[in-house]
């Protein structure tokens, strides 16, 4: 079985090093490179994250293993390659697509994802789930980040592929990104064993801003101290670093972060209409039950009183309404 991991892992790091030739060397992967260029991935940072360009065929990587004497079942299976339903031949699974090598702890390829030029569906591509591609176990560029996440003793949790790698341009080392998908258990002990502060930085939009409030508060719960980054204008992070500048993101994005009750008197907001008195009962009611899971007591008085201040209502009229909360609890 370890012969056979290594068989798959051989495979996808002689692909990997051919989809950076296609980038950086043929014709085929020019417009790709160019592409790249403008969302300003340069030649050293296409090399640093090994990103290539699978070209538009069916049999490009297909005869390239098969010359090699690779077991085409095999390729199939650690999902280099695909089956044609008919005939049950194998093709080129990637196609036309930006390719980023994910690795795993140790840095070897396990699988890619593969972003289509420009628009077009789906947008991101992924190698299909294996013993060896787990997505469930795998953070995008965790084994890179790692030493740079102890030393800060905090990472960065990031959406996107995209996003990790811009922070990277501009001196950010330690950012990691979930595949698109919630963190799992296994995630959550990766990032704990190796730092104590969290600072999460997804996109600035419904779906981004949903993710940011689940993975919050899991990290949370399993020990962590959580930031939320203070991104806006609809932004992502990759597109807040090429628009305003990594001294800009850097420092209002990342310093203004948030504190994880910050993030949600403003999360919770969302729908509402505040002017409305039903609203802001309802908003008041939904943050007085969030402060009430606060640990310590200045932390809950600090943000009661914000909550007074803010709508104009009295302390003792909060206090017990949190006290309220607590005997409805018990
Ligand atoms: P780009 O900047 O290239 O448009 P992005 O990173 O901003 O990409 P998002 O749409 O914000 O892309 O998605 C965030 C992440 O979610 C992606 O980096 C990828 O890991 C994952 N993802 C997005 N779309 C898909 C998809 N169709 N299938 C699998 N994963 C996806
Ligand atoms: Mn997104
Ligand atoms: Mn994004
Ligand atoms: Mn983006």
């Amino acid at each position: 079985e370890q012969r056979r991991t290594r068989y798959w892992v051989e495979a996808h790091k002689l692909a990997a090093k051919l989809y950076q030739h296609v980038l950086l060397q043929t014709d085929e992967g020019k417009e790709a490179k160019q592409y790249l260029e403008e969302r300003g991935f340069d030649e050293e940072t296409i090399k640093e994250f090994q990103l290539g360009f699978a070209p538009d065929s069916w049999d490009f990587l297909t005869s390239f293993l098969s010359k090699r004497n690779y077991n085409m079942d095999e390729m199939i299976e650690a999902g280099l390659l695909a089956r044609r339903d008919f005939d049950g031949k194998p093709f080129d699974r990637f196609r036309g697509r930006i390719m980023f090598p994910i690795w795993d702890r140790k840095g070897q390829t396990v699988g890619f994802s593969g972003r289509v030029l420009g628009s077009g569906h789906p947008k991101y591509m992924n190698s299909p789930e294996s013993d060896l591609f787990n997505k469930s176990q795998l953070l995008y560029a965790f084994n890179r980040a790692r030493p740079s996440i102890r030393k800060k003793n905090e990472v960065i949790l990031f959406e996107g592929y995209a996003d990790v790698i811009s922070a990277y341009r501009v001196g950010i080392g330690n950012g990691v990104a979930s595949m698109g998908t919630a963190l799992t258990d296994r995630q959550i002990k990766m990032l704990k064993r190796n730092a104590d502060k969290a600072v999460l930085c997804f996109d600035f939009d419904d779906a981004g801003q949903n993710a940011t409030y689940k993975n919050a508060e899991m990290l949370e719960s399993a020990g962590m101290n959580v930031r939320v980054a203070k991104l806006e204008e609809g932004l992502d992070p990759d597109d807040y670093i090429n628009r305003h500048g990594g001294k800009k993101f850097k420092e209002e994005v990342l310093e203004g972060s948030l504190t994880l009750m910050g993030f949600k008197f403003r999360y919770f907001r969302k729908g509402l209409n505040l002017q409305d008195e039903g609203d802001q009962i309802e908003y008041v009611e939904k943050m007085l039950s969030e402060v009430s899971k606060l640990n310590r007591a200045v932390e809950r008085d600090h943000y009661i009183r914000q909550l007074a201040e803010e709508f104009n209502l009295s302390l003792d009229a909060l206090k017990q309404e949190l006290i309220q909360i607590y005997k409805r609890r018990k």
